[in-house]
């Protein structure tokens, strides 16, 4: 008797598990192969495709129907540089005293909200302060609804580096000199360690900050900070802990370091030369452009006190330095992945980027495929990123052809993370 209640349970179970979506297709990018499908039959059971079928299949009485047949389907977008718990404005440097780990928590469950709505199944978070992985954890369990996160918690600096909290402080409220443990470190040895501490404290990948940056309180936008043995020893300590490195950068000396280095991405890479982008080409290194980050830095800059003094200027200069880089690096065949710095300019607006990228050359379709095939390979991920049998369910839709205009991606009306249905606009 209470064996078969056990079965009856267990059967009960896989039945809601498998329960099968069927959704026909009018047109379907599969984030891979450069043809666009028409008429096609997608079944998901669970969380999962489990088969792409030609023409509008028949759905029986247990199956769900999605009609997005005058529809273009495509698989969950991958933004490679988000910073989920915080966004920026006016108000930005206040902040930093007034907000607490719990405050950042709340609004990190709402940008994780919106980034998910917006089409955008899996991030990479380049950098917070270790609510971003909780929020990786939280989401996994189905406690709250976002994205997929790879987070690198928080990221890594040198004493007075970009990422520095303390960065700009009257000495009075420094307390102490930060060090390795909260992700500040010069030396190799301590390098070594705040990339061990980022890993027990539950980081995906590992970020520095290889040149000086345009949101902190400094005078330097572009200069060196990590030396190369500094960078090698945070790479292969990575490597030891099966995690890979993100830089940012924006001049091209550390720049330089950092792909000499090893990192596997070089996050921005706004004043990237020629030399420096056949250095990319023979490392292999990808580039994450960040372009709609850069314009919306030199727009707010355009705002009187908008950011303070000793920031205007750099937002001014590097900002609209990054879409023409962009374009160039392209054109040099640098690998490029999809990524925006969402955080930096409004979350859920990351879509924005696609435009960016095609308007100095990139065609449409090979864009959609950086935000999607070519991240999931760079995450390691073959579960995601494509839209082909035994993959997850992350299935994003848009009214009219992206491949004729692009701004079509900043109106998702689809949207489908995981098997489960986040948005459907009729
Ligand atoms: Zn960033």
């Amino acid at each position: 008797m209470r064996v078969s209640f056990l079965i009856a349970l267990l059967l009960n179970s896989l039945i809601i598990i498998a329960q099968t979506t069927v959704i026909h297709c009018g047109n379907l990018i599969d984030g891979v192969s450069d043809d666009l499908k028409r008429d096609v039959s997608l079944i998901v059971e669970g969380n999962t495709i489990t088969g792409i079928e030609r023409g509008f299949i028949e759905t029986t009485d247990n199956e769900t129907l999605i009609d997005l047949s005058n529809a273009f389907v495509m698989p969950g977008f991958i933004d490679m540089h988000v910073h989920i718990e915080s966004e920026y404005g006016k108000d930005s440097y206040l902040k930093k005293f007034t907000l607490d780990k719990a405050d950042k928590a709340f609004q990190a469950v709402s940008n994780a909200k919106m980034t998910l709505e917006a089409g955008f199944t899996t991030i990479r978070d380049l950098g917070g302060s270790g609510v971003n992985t909780a929020l990786r954890d939280a989401i996994n369990k189905g406690t709250v609804s976002g994205p997929r996160i790879y987070s690198v918690n928080k990221s890594l600096a040198i004493t007075g580096g970009h990422a520095d909290p303390t960065n700009g402080y009257g000495e009075h409220i420094m307390c102490a000199t930060p060090g390795p443990e909260s992700g500040v470190c010069d030396g190799v040895e301590e390098c070594m360690k705040a990339v061990r501490q980022q890993v027990k404290l539950g980081a995906d990948w590992i970020k520095i900050t290889a040149t000086a940056g345009v949101l902190s309180i400094a005078k330097d936008g572009d200069g060196p900070q990590f030396t190369i043995e500094e960078i090698k020893a945070i790479v292969d300590t990575g490597k030891d802990r099966g995690v890979k490195v993100a830089a940012h950068a924006h001049g091209v000396e550390g720049m330089q370091r950092a792909i000499k280095g090893g990192v596997t991405t070089i996050e921005h890479g706004s004043y990237m030369d020629e030399e420096t982008m056949d250095l990319m080409k023979q490392y292999g290194t990808y580039l994450v452009p960040t372009i709609t980050a850069g314009s919306s830095v030199a727009d707010s800059a355009k705002i009187a006190g908008y950011f303070p003094d000793v920031v205007t200027p750099k937002a001014l200069a590097v900002g609209p330095q990054i879409q023409n880089t962009f374009g160039k690096a392209y054109k040099a065949g640098v690998k490029i992945a999809f990524g925006t710095d969402a955080g930096v300019f409004k979350h859920g607006k990351n879509a924005k980027e696609f435009e960016l990228m095609v308007e100095v050359g990139m065609p449409p379709m090979e864009a959609i495929q950086c935000a999607t095939s070519v991240n999931a390979a760079l995450l390691e991920n073959d579960k995601i990123g494509v839209l082909e049998t035994g993959r997850f369910a992350d299935i994003v839709a848009c009214e009219n052809n992206p491949l004729e205009d692009i701004t079509e991606l900043q109106r998702i009306i689809f949207v489908m993370k995981d098997g489960r249905i986040y948005k459907l606009i009729n």
